[in-house]
């Protein structure tokens, strides 16, 4: 048995405690702030309804980590396979095909762009494994021109609130070039991944999880120091020793901690950069287009500075009342922030019947979502084997933008240490 530390009780942290936990170590995690969960947290709004701070649901597959995870906390899903999804491309919303049925009658892509998707299982040998591409260059290598173009910008924009082209195939685990399988194939044999949440929302997951673990809050940790064949952690009024330490933190965070351990580490990490984005909430009337719908993201092209639109009343029980919550995504970087009536009539293009809105708060998500360049990658890789034993970084970014890549990346990460019973 270890005493171990676990800096950040976001997800990441709070995984890999409870893992560490059932493996029989003494954990402790610290948090800076006054509640677990990071970004994985719930808040009720004034009428009882949820209002997320990071993700609305994330993806589940059977047998996965991540659902295993689930299943051993007990944790009540509520899937949203029948929700309709739509990309906002050439000035009007296409659905997101449900099915085979959906998929061959959508305008989404020309018949020759579909069929072209169907040849990644002998194409995919052929991508050139030693080189690492552009997340949108390795979409396209294996799934053709169009889906890269017209269908996955709006995706990853929704997910990493930057281009496809800005940001590394690294930022996607499944798009990584180490990932020498047929995603098509893969895919078929899983079936259908399903959207899900807690039936309480998303901070249910990490509420449970905060609940199995032992966690200080409101302190955060400012030095580590190896002496005296132990890891020393200290904050304001916080010192205690271990014999390991895992760093559950954004990367910046961590490259601040990290600086006179592993300068090479901590200079890697602080290059890494990390989007903003702004969160519009607003409540209107009932909407046809959005009736039993996810939203819509948006292709790059499209907007300046809209990324699309989330349907928050969709996953709560049945509004009798029919009231339509949004969240919209904002990018960051404009300045300064465009105001309600902005969002408002940018929405309207879309959703010329939109109603005004009831009630509307708009939020900044501040270094939210890491954007992992091309060489980065190998760069972190390289560089966490100066750290010392006793002392890893598991931060989200180094395992992938979703709850889901993080949950697999912990499980693995587990599994490689000698920290496994
Ligand atoms: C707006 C938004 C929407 C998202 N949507 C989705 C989605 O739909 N699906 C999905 O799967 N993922 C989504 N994500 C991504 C997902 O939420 C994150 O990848 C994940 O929550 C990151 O978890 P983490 O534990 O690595 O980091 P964090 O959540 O950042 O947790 C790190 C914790 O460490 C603490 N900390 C930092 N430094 C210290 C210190 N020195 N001492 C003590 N404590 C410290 C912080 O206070 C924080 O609580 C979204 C993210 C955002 C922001």
């Amino acid at each position: 048995m270890k005493k171990i530390l676990v800096i950040g009780a976001g997800i990441s942290g709070l995984t890999a405690a409870y893992r560490l936990r059932l493996d029989g170590h003494d954990v402790t995690v610290v948090e800076s702030g006054n509640a677990p969960g990071g970004w994985v947290q719930t808040d009720q709004d004034s009428h009882g309804g949820r209002i997320e701070k990071g993700p609305q649901l994330m993806a589940v597959e059977a047998g996965t980590p991540l659902h295993l995870l689930l299943c051993s906390l007990e944790i009540p899903l509520t899937t949203h396979r029948h929700l309709s999804r739509f990309i906002g491309i050439d000035g009007r919303l296409i659905r997101v095909p449900r099915n085979l049925l959906e998929f061959f009658k959508s305008p989404l892509l020309t018949l020759q762009g579909k069929l072209r998707i169907f040849l990644e299982p002998f194409l995919y040998h052929f991508v050139d494994k030693g080189r690492e591409y552009t997340l949108q260059e390795a979409i396209e290598k294996r799934f053709g021109f169009e889906v890269a173009n017209r269908l996955a910008p709006a995706l990853v924009n929704g997910i990493l609130a930057v281009p496809a082209s800005e940001v590394s195939q690294e930022s996607f685990p499944v798009f990584s070039k180490s990932n020498d399988r047929s995603l098509l194939w893969e895919s078929i044999k899983r079936g259908s991944t399903i959207l899900a949440t807690p039936s309480r929302g998303m901070g249910q997951l990490t509420q449970v999880l905060a609940s199995k673990c032992t966690i200080v809050f409101n302190t955060e940790i400012t030095t580590l120091e190896y002496r005296q064949q132990h890891w020393h952690a200290s904050g304001a009024s916080y010192h205690e020793k271990f014999d390991s330490i895992f760093l559950a933190t954004a990367a910046h965070k961590a490259a601040t901690l990290l600086t006179s351990i592993s300068p090479r580490l901590s200079s890697v990490l602080r290059n890494i950069e990390y989007t903003s984005l702004h969160l519009c909430h607003s409540t209107h009337s009932y909407n046809k287009t959005l009736d039993d719908s996810l939203g819509f993201l948006l292709h790059p092209n499209e907007s300046e500075f809209l990324l699309g639109c989330f349907v928050s009343s969709s996953l709560e029980p049945l509004d009798k009342s029919k009231t339509l919550k949004l969240r919209t995504f904002i990018k960051a970087n404009q300045s300064p922030a465009p105001n309600w009536q902005d969002i408002y009539s940018e929405l309207l293009k879309w959703l010329p019947d939109l109603s005004p809105c009831a009630f509307s708060r708009i939020e900044t998500a501040q270094l939210a979502i890491p954007k992992l360049q091309l060489g980065q990658s190998p760069e972190i890789i390289t560089a966490l084997k100066d750290l010392p034993m006793g002392l890893d970084w598991i931060g989200g970014a180094r395992f992938g933008p979703g709850v889901k890549d993080i949950v697999e990346g912990i499980d693995s990460w587990m599994k490689r240490s000698d920290l496994e019973a």
